[in-house]
């Protein structure tokens, strides 16, 4: 019987056990007899490196504006640090430590799923001592690079990698099976990411990569309904990109009678009237995400968004009414987009504010497979540059015909920040901890288990 070790590799935020690998393994398992053992190296970092606030976020959370802008600070520094010395080609703190944590297993494949490029530089370190030491590795992911590709034994997607491990039919019966972890995560109580559809069905925003490759699937609910019940868990963090109305009611009638609290996002469209929140409300939906973006009109149409001004203000007052808590996701400096209209956006959320728990404000990047990079002369691009990096794909800067420029955006989100601030019911830092934000709200509701 072989032995595949499924990894997960630092940096990104410890809130929850990763999904991606999760699924995975609860794939593969179904399909093969072959063994397939999972390890979340991100984790084992956070708990070496950080012990102290790891024990602060499993116990009830007090002084966490202060405590946790020290530790945003402190692994951010972390991160930036561990990254250059991959790119200088040292190796990053508590490497050999790791390492040792899969050697010790003595897999015959490790495969490691890569989800935001922040973990390519550890993938880089790692994939190279793994040549080294004749292990085969595999890796997959939305954020593998070419430079990764290039270190690793193999790239896979799921059924690639079933046909790799072992040629068998591929069984219909899996779910991501979350009680497999046992280490405890950085939250008071567990958060457990899942996804109920494949990618986005809207597909239609300019800015976003997301769906790029991707059909889009819905999955199966008595699936779901499985992955809940054996996590054995109360919360539940919905990862997906967005999700229809009417496939969030389905999810909703499925989870109520298990009295369980959620999260999810969505685009604020009017779709989402007074009864719909409610009912969501209900079924245990404590929070949601709202892509809410611009408040010009202009902007969001040049997005193409499919939302307005309006019916996003309807919408934020329908969920607020129907004691959902908002967070309002904007993105300022959208190609041509002018200060005024930058500042209408401060505004509206100021309107607005009775009915917005938390602003996460974040300001435009290019990037690559989005509608806006294929076509940039739409929306008044004039020159994309692209400079080589050692461990990352390019980065990407560009030049516009109006508007702001990026570093004109930057300035203005940071005059502004105070008036963004006063809007917030929350912690800011609760944007890098959302799983917080839930678990609060779920003491709040006073039903938490
Ligand atoms: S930004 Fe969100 S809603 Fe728009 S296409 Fe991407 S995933 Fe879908």
């Amino acid at each position: 019987m072989k032995k595949i070790l499924l990894v997960y590799l630092p940096f990104c935020t410890p809130a929850t056990p990763p999904y991606s690998i999760t699924a995975m393994q609860g794939f593969l398992q179904a399909n093969t007899s072959e063994r397939i053992d999972v390890l979340d190296l991100n984790l084992e970092f956070h708990m070496l490196k950080f012990p102290e606030f790891h024990k602060y976020c499993m116990n009830s959370v007090k002084n966490y504006s202060q405590e946790t802008k020290n530790y945003l600070k402190i692994s951010a520094q972390t991160y930036s640090y561990n990254n250059s010395q991959v790119v200088e080609g040292n190796k990053p703190e508590l490497f050999e430590e790791l390492l040792e944590k899969i050697t010790v297993e003595k897999p015959d494949i490790v495969a490691f799923s890569i989800v935001y490029s922040s973990q390519a530089f550890y993938a880089r370190s790692m994939l190279q001592s793994l040549k080294k030491l004749n292990i085969v590795s595999v890796i997959g992911g939305p954020a593998i690079n070419s430079k990764l590709i290039e270190l690793a034994d193999h790239t896979f997607n799921e059924i690639e990698f079933l046909e790799f491990i072992n040629k068998v039919d591929k069984k219909i019966t899996w779910f991501p099976d979350f009680s497999i972890w046992k280490k405890e995560y950085f939250t008071p109580y567990p958060v457990i990411p899942l996804k109920t559809t494949s990618t986005c069905f809207y597909r239609g925003c300019a800015y976003c990569s997301h769906f790029s490759h991707t059909p889009y699937e819905e999955y199966d609910l008595d699936m779901l309904k499985k992955a809940i019940i054996k996590s054995g868990k109360k919360h539940f963090f919905l990862i997906d990109d967005m999700i229809s109305r009417q496939r969030l009611l389905q999810f909703a009638e499925m989870i109520k009678p298990l009295g369980c609290y959620w999260t999810c996002q969505l685009r604020p469209t009017k779709d989402y009237d007074f009864n719909t929140l409610k009912t969501l409300y209900e079924s245990g939906l404590l929070m949601i995400m709202w892509g809410v973006e611009s408040a010009s009109e202009r902007i969001l149409k040049l997005i193409n968004k499919g939302t307005n001004p309006n019916d996003i203000s309807v919408v934020l007052k329908n969920s607020y009414d129907a004691g959902i808590s908002n967070v309002a996701y904007i993105l300022f400096g959208f190609p041509t987009e002018t200060q005024e209209e930058f500042m209408d956006t401060i505004s509206f959320l100021e309107e607005n504010g009775e009915y917005i728990d938390l602003v996460s404000p974040s300001v435009f990047g290019l990037q690559r497979n989005t509608p806006i990079y294929k076509n940039p002369k739409k929306y008044g691009i004039t020159n994309i540059i692209e400079e080589e990096r050692t461990a990352l794909e390019p980065k990407i800067t560009y030049e516009i015909s109006s508007g702001l420029t990026k570093l004109e955006s930057v300035q203005l989100k940071k005059e502004n920040k105070k008036r963004i601030e006063a809007i917030n019911k929350y912690p800011k830092s609760m944007n890098f901890f959302r799983e917080h934000m839930l678990c609060r709200l779920s003491d709040e509701r006073g039903k938490h288990s």
